[in-house]
């Protein structure tokens, strides 16, 4: 058994942990990250696209924004379709100037997986039997394999950045943990399309064949989404049935097309809510879907992660160079506050847009009522537009 040392032992190295070493890094704070996915995957992974200018602003100011804004597409509204026709949300009009960047999560990790090489610190890939021991104590572990190697690495602090499946949250006893969750009856089809888009902004259709989302992640690439049953098995499914149902499903009297491609990818994502509380437990802290998840209907889940690091390394610089502990005391309540803020805000899109197995027509007026409320009125528009942009840090 081989020992390490560091000061933050940081288990994930998606947008969550990754983006805490930098911010780590900067303020000369040592750490080290441990990821059980090879480079290669965490860098091609799709999944989330939405970037809050909150979040963007602190990718900018912390020196990992140079390719975001070069490649990043900076866009002022979304629109929501539902009754044949198309409704714009127009952000900065209603939000005293903010926007929304779109660039894709694999892009924001390769940005930061790129600045910690360059930076020369301790980033493992392809590491195995991660566990974490001790948490209770001052003196956190965490044990892992390297290849042949057995290592065992003391911390001071243990950040549990490893999503919704990793080891950390599962270290919790269950007796100091509360979990609140709503799995929907429902799933997104997502495809990665060869296809330069032909609209400009996002758009949410609300159709009584189901949602469909069009959105894109570069001039080149379109990236679609159509409501299916959860448990739909995506061979079911050949592209041409794919395309059929986004043109049913986009596409008004209007005359706006959509355009095919080759399809890059495609898969099945089941929809769910949830939240543990609270997000630390002795020296163990946990960040983004570690300890939260959002149904993707309002472009949360990367936004919430960063979100949390950026109250985490906050915290951890008050720790480490002021032995300061109230900041780390108020991490999981100051995290909490914007997370429930978002998991209503996604389950209220979410609930809004899609249709429910067994609504009647009673239920399917309500959200009629709703959208038709959100595009007519201001202060309604407002209130989407508000929680789609980000509210600003505390
Ligand atoms: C299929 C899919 C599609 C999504 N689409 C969208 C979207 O369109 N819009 C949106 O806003 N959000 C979307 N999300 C959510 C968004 O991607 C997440 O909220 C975001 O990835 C959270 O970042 P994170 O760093 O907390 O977790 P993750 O990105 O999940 O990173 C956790 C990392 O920990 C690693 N890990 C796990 N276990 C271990 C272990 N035992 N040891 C070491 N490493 C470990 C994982 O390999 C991973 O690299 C999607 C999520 C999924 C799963």
């Amino acid at each position: 058994m081989r020992k390490l040392r560091t000061q933050v032992g940081i288990v994930g190295a998606g947008p969550a942990g990754l983006l805490l070493a930098h911010l780590l890094h900067l303020e000369a704070i040592d750490s080290v990250v441990l990821e059980s996915r090879s480079r290669d995957y965490v860098e091609r992974r799709v999944r989330a696209g939405v970037l809050e200018q909150g979040s963007v602003e602190l990718l900018n100011e912390s020196g990992v924004g140079e390719r975001m804004r070069r490649e990043g597409l900076v866009h002022h509204g979304i629109e929501v379709r539902f009754g044949g026709a198309g409704h714009r949300i127009d952000f900065p009009e209603l939000t005293g100037g903010r926007s929304i960047t779109v660039y894709g999560q694999q892009e924001v990790v390769k940005d930061l997986v790129a600045a910690r090489i360059a930076a020369g610190c301790e980033l493992r890939f392809g590491v195995g039997d991660v566990a974490v021991h001790d948490v209770e104590s001052d003196a956190p572990r965490i044990s892992f394999r390297d290849g042949a190697d057995e290592f065992e690495l003391a911390c001071d602090v243990v950040a549990g950045c490893d999503g919704f499946h990793g080891i950390c949250r599962q270290a919790i006893p269950t007796a100091n943990l509360s979990v609140f969750e709503r799995v929907y009856p429902f799933a997104w089809l997502g495809i990665l399309a060869a296809a330069p888009p032909t609209h400009d902004e996002l758009i949410y259709a609300y159709h009584e064949r189901g949602f469909a989302l069009y959105s894109m992640r570069s001039p080149e690439i379109t990236r679609l989404y159509i409501q299916v049953a959860p448990d739909e098995d995506i061979a079911d499914w050949p592209d041409e049935r794919i395309w059929q149902e986004l043109h049913a499903r986009l596409e008004t009297s209007d005359g706006w097309k959509l355009r095919e491609g080759p399809v890059l990818e495609k898969g099945v994502t089941g929809m769910r809510s949830f939240v543990a509380e609270p997000m630390q437990y002795g020296r163990l802290y946990l960040a983004g879907d570690a300890a939260h998840i959002v149904p993707p209907t309002g472009a949360k889940g990367m936004n919430l992660a960063i979100a949390d690091v950026r109250v985490l390394a906050g915290a951890l610089i008050g720790f480490f160079k002021a032995r300061r502990t109230d900041l780390l005391e108020a991490y999981s309540a100051t995290c909490l506050k914007r997370v429930w803020r978002a998991e209503h805000f996604s389950w209220w899109m979410t609930s809004m847009l899609h249709r429910f197995p067994g609504d009647d027509g009673f239920q399917q007026r309500l959200q009629r009522s709703q959208l038709d409320y959100v595009v007519s009125s201001r202060v309604a528009a407002a209130s989407l537009a508000e929680n789609y942009v980000g509210l600003p840090f505390a």
